[in-house]
């Protein structure tokens, strides 16, 4: 049986990246029916329309797809697609986890951390509003207990499912008394719940300061929308970067997986993305699809690849093109299956 998933192959390095993951996937064996669709600015300057409704609606079918990165316009022009597909499927849970490869030069060895970001609300939810006369600009950062519960909900039932010891909530309460005070009630009233799973929390500020001192005192973290996305960067630099980390958002019966990083115009175009992070990405599709052998098969590649630093590519001081580092890690899927 082949899994149906929509293929988003983006802007900038997301077709190059996108290339080098499809390979990586098929080389474990299992089959994807892929239907491809367009989003971002290559399907704005397309079709008019930045998330066109084909793509919606294979979505809509598959309820699973693979995504490269997408440009946004910065301050003006659409709202971001990643915001829009997220909260159109209402992928709530953004999981990222950050494990450090060989050779990729971060500042610690062994980092082996988890983040669950809130996905749907918060800073990030798009409620704003601008006073043109007194010129004054309001972003609204609204959080609900219904969204607060399933995403702490969320990362606890996963984190035991993945036998993680430990859960930090990161909230800034002691000045958002009632936006982050509610999220941090709401993640000790559940803590009861899993008595398995030691609960702590952290004001945000402190843990940027903690994880760039001491990330292996950390496991798994919970946090709302924007704390998220700060941390979950800042996590990527502890283990090589943006090029490397991966990234779910799964909600109750849609995931979209994507890479952590942007479409890089920088070096777009020209062949020496790192593919890693959509490759990690795959990675996670295939755990949530119950996929196991095949996404373990694909860690332990990834493992044995980075262990020679002559294979990888620009980013992290090798040579390789994007397709060739891609092929080399589809060979030792094969070589480890
Ligand atoms: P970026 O992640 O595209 O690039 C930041 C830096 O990291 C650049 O120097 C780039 O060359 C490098 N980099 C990123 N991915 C890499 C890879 N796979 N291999 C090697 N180097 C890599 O961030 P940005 O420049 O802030 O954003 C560019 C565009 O991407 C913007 O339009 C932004 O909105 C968009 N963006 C999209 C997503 C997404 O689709 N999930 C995420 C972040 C940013």
């Amino acid at each position: 049986m082949a899994y149906a998933a929509t293929l988003i192959p983006g802007d900038g390095i997301g077709p190059e990246v996108t290339a080098a993951t499809v390979s990586v996937l098929e080389a474990t064996g299992v089959a994807f029916d892929w239907d491809e669709q367009q989003a971002g600015v290559g399907a704005y300057e397309a079709t008019g329309d930045a998330l066109p409704e084909a793509t919606v609606a294979s979505i809509e079918r598959t309820r699973l797809a693979l995504k490269g990165p997408l440009t946004t316009p910065v301050g003006t022009g659409f709202r971001s697609i990643n915001v829009r597909l997220r909260q159109h499927f209402d992928c709530y849970a953004n999981v990222r986890p950050c494990e450090t490869l060989p050779n990729t030069h971060g500042p610690f060895e062994g980092v082996d951390l988890l983040l669950y970001r809130e996905n749907t609300e918060g800073l990030y939810a798009g409620i704003e509003y601008f006073d043109e006369r007194n010129q004054i600009a309001d972003s609204i950062n609204r959080i609900t207990r219904t969204g607060s519960e399933r995403i702490i909900r969320y990362a606890f039932e996963d984190a035991k499912r993945r036998g993680r010891k430990r859960l930090t909530l990161v909230h800034k309460a002691n000045i958002l008394k009632e936006s982050s005070g509610m999220f941090l009630r709401i993640g000790r009233e559940i803590a009861a719940d899993y008595p398995d799973v030691e609960f702590d929390d952290r004001i945000i500020d402190n843990m940027a300061m903690q994880l760039v001192i001491r990330p292996d005192e950390y496991d798994a973290i919970v946090t709302t929308n924007m704390f998220g996305d700060i941390l979950s960067d800042l996590m990527s630099g502890l283990v090589g970067g943006l090029g490397v980390t991966g990234s779910a958002n799964i909600g109750e019966d849609c995931a979209l997986f994507e890479a952590v990083h942007g479409s890089a115009p920088d070096i777009a175009g020209q062949g020496i993305a790192n593919p890693t992070a959509l490759v990690r990405s795959g990675e996670m599709m295939l755990r949530y699809l119950g996929e196991d052998a095949a996404a373990e098969a694909i860690r332990q590649a990834l493992h044995d690849v980075y262990s020679d630093p002559s294979t990888l590519t620009s980013d992290l001081g090798g040579d390789a093109s994007t397709s060739a580092f891609g092929d080399r890690v589809a060979d030792r899927v094969r070589a480890v299956l």
